[in-house]
């Protein structure tokens, strides 16, 4: 059976005996390690970045069982929000928002629901196959009713306490989706992209003064058509140049924009500027008494290093709106909620913003109100799921007032353990720096907001619950009802002022508000599970995605501190993210990276998840996915390891026993150290949080196991020597035990298969190694120094091997002997050196000599000659046994036909040694037979051979 086969058979294993519900049972309620696992869409496949939080999210879950503790994990789906409605759009060929308004709420939203959960069998898949265990089937949802009143339930709460406030706002904001986007979903995603287009420097024409303009610049022209004021800077140098006929004011240090001859008029400071009117480039309807059009003072957010030094200022902007707000100045907005022109010139009416651009410039120009366009390269924010070009706009939104708990969220923040340390640093300034959270979405498929509004006298009423709700609404509402728009949205209540109707507001939640809601709405607290939740509350450990810093880590943990005045998680680990090979993001349309289940086909889950585990993403750095070290991984880790297992069940011994491992063999003693030792280092690392540091250890003692271990003890198993051929088994066995636990959270396959070849042979209790305890640290196993010597031996035999190869002497080729001068190596590390070179004898010279020098005797003495002659007839004999596929325990017949005299001597010397290596009954010097003959070389010359089964 491969690799990937044994790992396939475990998942079946582990379902038929339900070793994860067991894991979690069989551990009390009242030691609990806490996790939550943030709910992803069910709307996309897994990718790699999926992958990675499934590791992350299985390992220390795993880890705190065995360290026996309970850790409950539940699975959980994001189902609302603008990607899912983006899907069903399309699926439904909607281009506006009205068209859904048109089919009706209900449909819409039905056809959202229908679609949400659409890959939830290929998520369950790549779970399973990735070895997380968590209870996927009942998983939580966001849309379920329970969780939406949970969600309810805080919003009234928040809303009581103070922190809600009804606001206009300016935010980016999509008129495609005709929906604002949050700073989150701005920055998650990079949605920032280079773009060229046509700035312009706009001549103002100021008031009751002829010929005289002020220079604005502006890379919006569209905006010029809703100007309400321009900005100077006050303490700045303003000039007045002629040019031509006309005179131009602009900052003096920007005067290298003109191009043309000039000459300075005037200079003066910019607060000379102030309150001075001019005239409008365009028209509108909006409020034009009110319209000031005149020279405000904008400070040092106006810069001498860019533009003019005079800026326009119209309400799609964040300091526009600031100032328009200062100065009292009206709103206009000159473009309606899908991104078209409602007001200014008419037989521009119903434009794209955009393509007014093009008319502004040409409009302009044709007036002589244009000084210069030209091309203009900038970044320029565009809808992560639609990438229409964005705009600011004022709108109407429900607001939490985070400055209200900025001081608390800041304190709290010190006592959340960030893995790596460095976030918390980022994250305080997140937090420092985080403006009031926008949580109302004018949408469809969330949880509605539960407010009512009186049609009459405006009074708010916020409901809290269903119940609350069947006592206060005018219809007849079930207890099962469903929050969302189209069914609530029915639903009125009487006006507690003035007994009027009130109907509920058309916004619904930020789905953050939603997934950050999470560890009280997946339990239906406080409706349900209060006594389950006090020992829940708050989390152990969470883990996701750097992205998620300033999205579902900063969302819990602001609903946390309103709701409780706590932080909600102890621990948080955060990856970096996964980038292909050549360092680019991951694109599905670009192919730039192997599929994630052919990796897994090909080098199995464990060898992903220890590359994953091992590498920076643990240290929320980024990592270019590279195959070929999955596969590197797959043959140092997976590959030695299963080898070693597959020697290991090679000896069927009686008496093994797991405990009985004391040896006075210096390799016994060596890795029985060394596997004590992994267990205090990799306890403390994970302790820590840090498996790339754990991982790395846990590599190296595989291969010190495998070709250190295992390659210089392989003939103490084979010996004829009981007692020898038990110490090497009793202390292996020990070694693969202690290895198995050590393995579980990381490689829980690998662990699994080594632990059942233990069970097989009565040697562990438990049903699975997931069952099973942490093993720990012994301090009376240590010896100390041990190592070092060890790792000399082992420099002294590499060295050797170099020096054996440049003279070109096979190993099976016995030498006479090795000089070692300038070092001291007790007797026993001598003699692994002697057997590990094929010397017959180790001479140790302690000279000083600043470094140790090999000398290595090359001399082939006749005797020499004949004992390699021997070894590789052996080594030839063996291979053949392999390819007549026998058994340890199958005797043969050997014939072997040949006339050199040495070959024959040889065999007469060893024959008995032959005999025992290749468990021949009887040597034959010549072939009756005809076929399967076998023939090689020792030493240049032919030799035939045939085997016989006896
Ligand atoms: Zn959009
Ligand atoms: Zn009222």
């Amino acid at each position: 059976m491969s690799y990937i086969e044994k790992e396939e058979e475990i998942i079946q294993f582990w379902k038929e005996n339900r070793i994860f519900e067991k894991s979690v049972k069989y551990r009390s309620i009242k030691k609990p390690y806490v996790f939550y696992d943030g709910p992803p869409f069910a709307t996309g496949l897994p990718h790699y970045g999926h992958i990675l939080s499934f590791v992350t999210k299985d390992v220390f879950p795993r880890y705190w069982t065995m360290k026996n503790y309970r850790c409950e994990r539940k699975w959980g789906w994001d189902c609302h929000g603008l990607p899912i409605e983006s899907i069903c759009e399309r699926e439904l060929k909607i281009n506006q928002k009205n068209e859904i308004c048109e089919m009706g709420l209900s449909k819409f939203n039905e056809f959202c629901r229908s679609k949400v959960l659409w890959y939830t069998n290929e998520w369950k898949t790549m779970v399973e196959r990735m070895g997380k265990w968590i209870e996927f089937d009942s998983a939580y949802k966001t849309m379920d009713n329970s969780y939406m009143e949970t969600v309810w339930f805080i919003f009234k709460k928040i809303y009581d306490e103070g922190y809600v406030y009804k606001g206009k706002k300016v935010l980016l904001y999509c008129p495609r989706c005709e929906t604002p986007l949050s700073n989150s979903e701005i920055s998650m995603d990079n949605s920032y992209k280079e773009i060229t287009e046509k700035s312009i420097i706009a001549k103002f024409k100021l008031k009751d003064k002829s010929n005289t303009f002020l220079l604005a610049w502006s890379t919006t022209p569209w905006t010029l058509i809703g100007n309400v004021a321009l900005a100077i800077n006050s303490k700045l140098s303003y000039v007045k140049i002629k040019v031509d006929k006309e005179f131009l004011i602009l900052a003096k240090s920007r005067l290298d924009i003109i191009n043309e001859n000039y000459k300075i008029v005037d200079e003066f400071k910019g607060a000379e500027l102030v309150n001075k009117l001019y005239e409008p480039l365009y028209q509108v309807s909006a409020e034009t008494e009110k319209l000031g059009h005149f020279i405000i003072d904008g400070g040092e957010n106006v810069l001498s290093e860019e533009g003019t030094g005079i800026v326009h200022m119209a309400i799609y902007g964040e300091f526009d709106y600031e100032m328009i707000n200062k100065y009292d100045m009206p709103i206009i907005q000159h473009i309606d909620e899908q991104g078209k022109l409602a007001d200014g010139p008419k037989n521009w009416k119903g434009l794209w913003f955009k393509d007014v651009d093009k008319e502004v410039l040409k409009d302009l120009d044709s007036r002589n109100l244009s000084y210069l366009t030209e091309d203009y390269k900038h970044s320029y924010p565009f809808c992560y799921r639609c990438d229409t070009p964005l705009i600011y706009n004022a709108l109407d939104a429900w607001f939490i007032n985070i400055q209200k708990v900025k001081s608390t969220l800041l304190k709290t923040n010190k006592q959340i353990k960030w893995y790596p340390k460095e976030i918390s640093k980022r994250y305080q300034y997140i937090l420092e720096s985080a403006p009031d959270w926008c949580i109302s979405r004018n949408r469809f498929w969330a949880t509605a907001l539960p407010i009512w509004e009186c049609v009459q006298c405006h009074a708010i009423k916020v409901v809290g619950s269903v119940k609350e709700l069947q006592d206060l609404a005018i219809e007849s509402v079930p207890d099962n009802l469903d929050l969302h728009r189209h069914v609530v949205d029915d639903l009125h209540l009487e006006c507690f002022e003035c007994g009027s109707i009130m109907n509920r507001i058309p916004e619904v939640f930020d789905c953050w508000f939603e997934s950050g809601s999470m560890p009280y709405a997946a339990k239906h607290y406080p409706f349900e599970n209060v006594d389950w939740f006090k020992h829940n509350f708050p989390s152990d450990f969470v883990s996701e995605y750097i992205g998620q810093v300033r999205a579902w880590f900063y969302y819990m943990h602001v609903i946390s501190i309103l709701m409780f005045g706590e932080i909600p998680f102890k621990n948080i680990v955060v990856n970096g993210n996964i980038l292909a090979e050549d360092g680019t993001k991951m694109s599905k349309s670009k192919i730039n990276f192997p599929d994630p289940s052919l990796i897994v086909g090909i080098y199995g889950a464990d060898a992903l998840r220890i590359y994953l585990l091992a590498s920076q993403l643990m240290r929320a750095k980024d990592l270019n996915f590279k195959e070929d070290n999955v596969k590197q991984i797959y043959r140092r880790f997976n590959l030695l390891l299963f080898n070693v297992l597959k020697f290991y069940s090679l000896f069927e011994i009686n008496n093994l026993s797991i405990n009985n491992f004391k040896s006075e063999n210096i390799l016994d003693k060596w890795i029985i150290n060394l596997v004590n030792n992994l267990t205090r280092d990799v306890t403390q690392r994970l302790d820590d949080y840090d498996t790339a540091e754990a991982s790395k250890f846990i590599i190296n003692f595989v291969e010190d196991l495998s070709t250190w271990y295992v390659k210089n003890s392989r003939n103490r198993f084979k010996s004829d020597i009981l007692k020898e051929q038990l110490e090497a088994m009793n202390t292996l066995t020990y070694v693969l035990h202690n290895l198995s636990k050590i393995l579980a959270p990381f490689t829980p396959f690998m662990a699994e298969m080594i632990y059942q070849k233990l069970r097989e042979r009565k040697l562990v209790k438990c049903k699975s190694v997931h069952l099973d305890f942490w093993p720990v640290f012994d301090q009376s196993l240590s010896i100390p120094n041990l190592g070092d010597k060890m790792n000399l031996t082992k420099e002294i035999v590499q060295k050797s091997l170099e020096l054996r190869e440049k003279a070109n002497i096979p190993l099976r080729q016995a030498l006479k002997k090795i000089t070692l001068k300038g070092v001291s190596l007790e007797g026993e590390f001598g003699e692994i050196v002697a057997k590990a070179l094929n010397v017959k004898e180790v001479v140790i010279k302690n000279e000083s000599v600043l470094k140790f020098t090999i000398d290595l005797d090359t001399e082939i003495t006749k005797e020499l000659k004949l004992e390699g002659i021997a070894r590789t007839l052996i080594r030839n004999i063996n291979n053949y046994r392999k390819k007549m596929k026998l058994s340890t325990i199958n005797r043969i017949n050997l014939y072997l036909n040949t006339e050199n005299d040495e070959i024959l001597e040889a065999i007469s010397k060893y024959q008995n040694e032959i005999k025992k290596m290749v468990q021949a009954d009887a040597i034959f010097k010549k072939i009756d037979n005809k076929n399967n003959i076998k023939t090689f070389k020792i030493n240049q010359i032919e030799i035939s051979t045939y085997l016989e089964k006896t």
